[in-house]
């Protein structure tokens, strides 16, 4: 263990967090007096549980990780922000990612005032070991790699990361918002034992719940703490927190495997249409697709009632539109649609 204590912002090391009504008495029962709530019950009149101990013990049993490896948020753009918050001084430190790529990391960097040094992928967008690591300097804290990638819809080999994450005095966050669709296994399980490494996973993609906003940090404990202290108290309503509860309890692995068919079926058939030049392998929901006028068959495909995301002016995607794979119908509908064109 190299220790990350080092690399942590000073005043976040000597923080002192927001204690709680609901940290001093952990109790359930009796008569509560110590939180200015309304005592009217209406189902919602309590502050929800700031550790969402229940929420947790459940996330614990469906991947196999202890809870003191985990964290949980408001989205997983919650943990991009709270990393940067807990690792980066603004206007000081710098962090590295991935090109192209969720552009949440860029946003959120420049919110706080943290330089984004950006490192293009390579052929067919392959991950750049040399020049990940030849971009980064003593101010460099954190470097986002998504795998399997947004928009490429590549994975990276869990070799290539750990190596990565050797390799580099700084915290690897891996982003596995697709892993589920993918046929790389997630690294989520490793990181416990790894002191730089920080596994992005969310409820917003595979497990349908991007209205509820439930994303996931599994880490080692001592970045897990981190992050929680620096979290808002509340960050997880009573809603999301039993909405969430309610729908870990039905199994969504048959809408998994319909995705990755349809998603089969859509390459090999946008493959077989006039002007698609490339449809990318994917290990994700949706395809990077290259056509011949990517503005022009954005537009018609709206005109068409079907939206999709115009990659074509991002770098690294030029001609490129994104396309999420839908319900078996909506493929259809978009298919007609392209073979009109
Ligand atoms: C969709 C997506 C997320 C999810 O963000 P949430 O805030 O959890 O909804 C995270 N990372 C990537 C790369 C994504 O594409």
């Amino acid at each position: 263990m190299k220790g990350i204590d080092r690399l942590v912002r000073r005043n976040i090391a000597e923080l002192t967090p927001y204690s709680t009504a609901r940290d001093e008495y952990e109790g359930a029962l009796g008569v509560f007096l110590d939180a200015n709530e309304s005592p009217y019950p209406n189902g919602w009149n309590r502050y929800p549980d700031p550790h969402q101990k229940k929420l947790k013990q459940r996330i614990s049993e469906l991947k196999g990780i202890p809870v003191g490896n985990i964290f949980l948020g408001n989205g997983s753009d919650e943990a991009i922000d709270l990393l940067l918050r807990v690792f980066c001084n603004p206007g000081k430190d710098n962090v590295v990612a991935i090109s192209p790529s969720y552009g949440m990391y860029e946003v959120a960097a420049q919110i706080n005032d943290i330089e984004v040094r950006k490192v293009p992928l390579g052929e067919d967008f392959t991950l750049d070991r040399e020049a990940l690591l030849a971009a980064t300097d003593a101010q460099t804290k954190l470097m986002f790699i998504c795998s399997p990638n947004n928009p490429t819809g590549n994975a990276f080999s869990n070799s290539e990361l750990l190596s990565l994450a050797g390799a580099f005095d700084g915290i690897l966050v891996v982003d596995e918002a697709y892993i589920d669709f993918s046929k790389v296994g997630s690294l989520a399980p490793r990181v416990a034992e790894m002191d730089n490494v920080v596994v992005l996973q969310t409820m917003s993609k595979a497990a349908g719940m991007a209205g509820l906003r439930l994303g996931m940090a599994f880490s080692n404990t001592r970045i897990i703490e981190l992050m929680s202290m620096v979290k808002y108290p509340y960050n997880l309503s009573q809603a999301t927190q039993e909405l969430a509860l309610q729908n870990l309890e039905e199994s969504y692995k048959w809408k998994i495997d319909e995705t990755i068919t349809e998603r089969a079926r859509m390459a090999e058939a946008l493959r077989c249409t006039a002007g698609v030049l490339k449809v990318w392998d994917s290990e994700a929901n949706f395809l990077l697709v290259k056509v011949k006028d990517a503005d022009l068959v954005y537009e018609r495909l709206i005109g068409g009632g079907v939206i999709v995301r115009n990659r074509n002016k991002v770098p690294g995607c030029l001609g490129c539109l994104r396309i999420s794979i839908g319900t078996p119908k909506e493929n259809d509908i978009l298919l007609k649609l392209m073979k009109e064109l």
